[in-house]
């Protein structure tokens, strides 16, 4: 029978333990391990049958259990303590309570994914992750952002395999009742909604989840409401589920949406207005467009609002593959916003920055990154090759610029640690080191661990992980149609003295699933070999309209089918924050293979480096950063690496073939002798050439674990990431900001008609000609050269702009390289709009030396040089 109607009954808990609804409602839980320990201890099955989900847990206790732990003094107690350990942690001043006035009030961070935990699934990937994390470091640091998302009824989908290894997706609805998350409400107990008008006359209405993540809230907009029609309430049905249509609506009710959600929040909680926005990737980009909206609807002009917008907003951009940005019809967009859903703003603008009209762009497109960058003053990668592939790949958008003057930087991501690290690293932590080490995360001091003792930890996670594998991997058999009986060889699968090798993420094709198996007759002996075998742990989802992705499933599962290889290698169906947990902890070893340089950062390598683990890399995202010689190792690339000689370059397979091999390599030749005790002189980390006796501890690798842990350990954390988006771009945003909004808007008005200005004027200026005066035939190092150039600044005034000589090496063809740049001043005012500047530059390095001057524009409310991309170079 179906029921008609649903209903999740709460628990009512017995006074004494009334604080565990507070535990259980705040996400905090979730990487504060001595909380999840209460509740694991309350009822330890009921735990493990709610998939460590507090909520659930509590709903599904017993009444006699609660009476049991409300009259168990112990346990009260230890109760009492922890809900004022958390009391304290949301109240009491941190790191960013430091900072003074000049830090925002609030930043509102926009994400179309946020992955906090398993209990809350709404996530497909590293993205996801990011967010959370985001979220996460910013309650642990004070940092007081409001995080705004969607709420999916499904969250992303569930994978299984059939019987022949092809992926299968479903889709489990969610039932936000059972989530740790309220719904916000007006003061008559009435559901806060938010409506947007659709074509048609139809209206698109949400309400308004509020999950607490420490001490950060998280706004998650739901279209699943009585009063949408069938087509509304689908529209927050699954997270990147839909395309074209489906997809706008989704990015518009975020954007959009969640500006007006932020308005409701304000209002119901007296939260102050955020200073500044940052979009998490493209897709909330429409959050601008609300933001313009609301100023033109107080009178400000199109140039004025988007000025006032773009000074508080930061865009980050996290994918270096075309096919990874949303793109819209251009024709789609505006037929959706000519319903209304931004009167006082000129849809023809709105149309405008997100089209691709530059070189290569299809100008019948809106492009939602290029909206991103044009909405935002301030925008960065998330690796710095990612940034630099960044810049190059938006080069475009500032035409007349050098690649390196593109107006995006990078903050390398990080991760939470206290998510990632697992609790036994912890334990051994505190025990061999101390309390306050562990506190004030003295990642240097792992030298000190003993190497037993380390060892020690690390075959107990992996021995942790491989009983988790042996249970997941009798569950996908059964799912695949096995019967029990079949299954026994299960019990056996993976050995915890083995070498294992970890590879989980999703599944596009660029981070190369499969690499592995390019010469499977060599996996195989690296498998199997009699006395140094690996043992390799493979997940990830496909995205479930990429047939190529799934093929790579079925290829890498089929072969891990193989009776003679299967105690050796396993793939693990429907990769998630719970495997996750597990899975980075037990592996000795993390591979990356993507095809460099389209991983734009990658944190999965840093969950494991903060455990104890290698990794072995494409120099690629992070790690082409953070990789020294002695933290693991790198896998060459087959194509030439920009300045370097080679100019070979090979074709798609050629390189899987070489990178392949080179990953074979590594593995046979380096990796596993020094994991099985081999001392390998001029390995990385050795001390030098050795023999050590065969019983003996892997000395080099521990020694190698200790660097990983010591040095990337602070370096891969979340609150270096967060403290350095403070640092770089949130003041900075904030102090552009409160400069364009002070006296009514004045500065914001006024930079907007100069901007307009220089625009109207740019045609009419020149650089006329330049000479340089003072150079003998023979120039020497620390000789001067006078410039001068004759600028014509047409209806400009010299105010508006700054005239510079870029000069310094100089190849063949007359580019310049390792330049700098000198400013030049006004010397002669020549009439009619014409300049003479004059500056002097000193040569400092021999060989050929080259010049050139520039104008630009010049305004104190820019935050580069290229922002207009306005130049005009001689
Ligand atoms: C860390 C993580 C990712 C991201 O991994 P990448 O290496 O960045 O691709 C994806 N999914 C889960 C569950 C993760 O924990």
């Amino acid at each position: 029978m179906k029921a008609i109607r649903r209903f999740t009954v709460r628990t009512v808990l017995p006074e004494t333990i009334a604080p565990l609804a507070r535990l259980a409602g705040n996400l905090r839980w979730s990487w504060h391990e001595p909380t999840r320990q209460l509740f694991q201890d309350l009822d330890p099955e009921i735990w493990d049958a709610s998939g460590h989900d507090p909520i659930r847990a509590l709903g599904s206790v017993s009444r006699q259990t609660l009476e049991r732990i409300s009259s168990d003094t112990a346990l009260v107690e230890r109760i009492r303590e922890l809900d004022e350990n958390l009391e304290h942690y949301l109240t009491a001043p941190r790191w960013y309570q430091s900072l003074g006035e000049d830090a925002p009030r609030l930043i509102a961070y926009f994400s179309p994914e946020y992955g906090i935990s398993a209990v809350l699934p709404q996530y497909s990937g590293g993205l996801g992750i990011l967010a959370g994390d985001h979220l996460k470091s910013a309650s642990d640091l004070g940092v007081p952002l409001v995080g705004v998302g969607l709420l999916y009824q499904a969250g992303y989908f569930k994978q299984s395999l059939s019987r022949d290894g092809w992926q299968q997706e479903t889709y489990p609805v969610l039932d936000p009742n059972g989530l740790p998350l309220t719904l916000l409400r007006e003061e008559d107990g009435t559901p806060a909604r938010i409506s947007l008008p659709l074509p048609n006359g139809r209206h698109l209405m949400a309400q308004i989840w509020r999950a607490d993540v420490g001490r950060v809230p998280l706004l998650l907009l739901d279209a699943d409401v009585r009063g949408n029609d069938d087509a509304a309430r689908g529209i927050t049905d699954r997270l990147y589920g839909g395309g074209g249509d489906h997809r706008l609506q989704q990015e518009l009710l975020l954007g959009m949406g969640g500006v007006k959600a932020l308005r409701v929040f304000e209002r119901l909680t007296g939260a102050p207005a955020p200073e500044v926005f940052h979009t998490n990737e493209g897709h909330a980009g429409f959050l601008g467009v609300e933001r313009i909206r609301e100023l033109m609807d107080t009178g400000m002009n199109w140039e004025e609002a988007l000025t006032t917008a773009r000074a508080s907003t930061i865009f980050t951009t996290h994918t270096p593959v075309p096919a990874g940005i949303d793109r819209f019809d251009a024709s789609v967009v505006r037929h959706f916003l000519s319903a209304g859903l931004a009167q006082s703003v000129p849809t023809n603008k709105v149309i405008a920055l997100g089209t691709e009209d530059y070189e290569g762009g299809d100008p019948n497109m809106f492009n939602m990154a290029v909206m991103g960058l044009r909405l935002a003053q301030r925008a960065n990668g998330v690796a710095k090759l990612h940034g630099q592939v960044s810049r190059e790949m938006f080069s475009g958008l500032w035409p007349g610029f050098d690649v390196s003057e593109v107006p995006i930087t990078s903050v390398t991501n990080g991760v939470h640690v206290p998510t990632w690290v697992d609790p036994e690293v912890t334990a051994l932590a505190k025990q061999q080191l101390g309390d306050a080490a562990v506190h004030d995360r003295e990642w240097s001091r792992a030298y000190e661990v003993t190497d037993e003792a380390l060892w020690d930890l690390r075959r107990r996670m992996r021995s942790n992980l491989i009983a988790d594998v042996r249970h997941r991997v009798r569950a996908a058999w059964l799912k695949r149609g096995a019967s029990d009986a079949q299954l026994g060889w299960t019990d056996d699968v993976l050995d915890p003295d083995i070498l294992t090798i970890g590879f989980a993420r999703r599944v596009p094709t660029y981070k190369r699933l499969t690499l592995m198996l390019r010469d499977p007759a060599r996996l195989k002996a690296l498998l199997l070999h009699p006395t140094r075998p690996v043992q390799v742990i493979v997940a990830g989802k496909s995205h479930p309209a990429d047939e190529m992705g799934k093929r790579m499933i079925q290829d890498l599962v089929q072969f891990t089918d193989d009776p003679e290889v299967r105690h050796r290698i396993v793939f693990l169906p429907n990769y998630d924050i719970a495997m996750a947990r597990t899975l980075f902890p037990g592996c000795d070893v993390w591979l990356n293979n993507p095809i460099r340089p389209l991983e734009a950062s990658g944190t999965s390598g840093m969950k494991s480096a903060i455990n104890g683990g290698l990794n072995v890399s494409i120099m690629d995202g992070w790690w082409d950063e953070m990789y020294d010689g002695a933290n693991g190792w790198a896998i060459p690339s087959a194509n030439p690496r920009e300045g370097t000689q080679t100019r070979e370059v090979h074709t798609a397979d050629q390189r899987d073939d070489i990178e392949a091999a080179a990953l074979y390599d590594l593995l046979e030749n380096t990796v596993t002798p020094l994991f099985y005790g081999a001392e390998l002189p001029g390995a990385a980390g050795a001390a030098g050439p050795s023999e050590a006796p065969a019983d003996s501890l892997p000395r080099q690798w521990l020694e190698m674990v200790k660097h990983t842990l010591a040095e990337l350990g602070p370096e891969v954390s979340a609150s270096r990431m967060l403290r350095d988006y403070v640092n770089r771009l949130y003041m900075p945003a904030c102090q552009s900001g409160r400069a364009a909004a002070a006296n009514q808007y004045q500065a914001a008005r006024e930079l907007a008609a100069w901007i307009q200005k220089v625009r109207d004027g740019w045609a009419g200026v020149s650089v006329e000609h330049v000479d340089s005066i003072g150079i003998s035939d023979a120039p020497q190092i620390g000789d001067s050269l006078n410039i001068q150039a004759y600028v014509n600044l047409g209806s400009l005034k010299p105010s508006d702009v700054v005239v510079e000589v870029a000069y310094g090496k100089v190849s063949e063809t007359d580019r310049l390289s390792d330049y700098q740049f000198q400013d030049l001043s006004v010397s002669e005012d020549l009439s009619s709009g014409r300049y003479l500047y004059a500056g002097s530059i000193r040569i400092e390095q021999a060989g050929p030396f080259g010049y050139t001057a520039r104008v630009l524009p010049d305004h104190p409310g820019l935050a580069s040089k290229a922002e207009l991309g306005l130049v005009v170079n001689a």
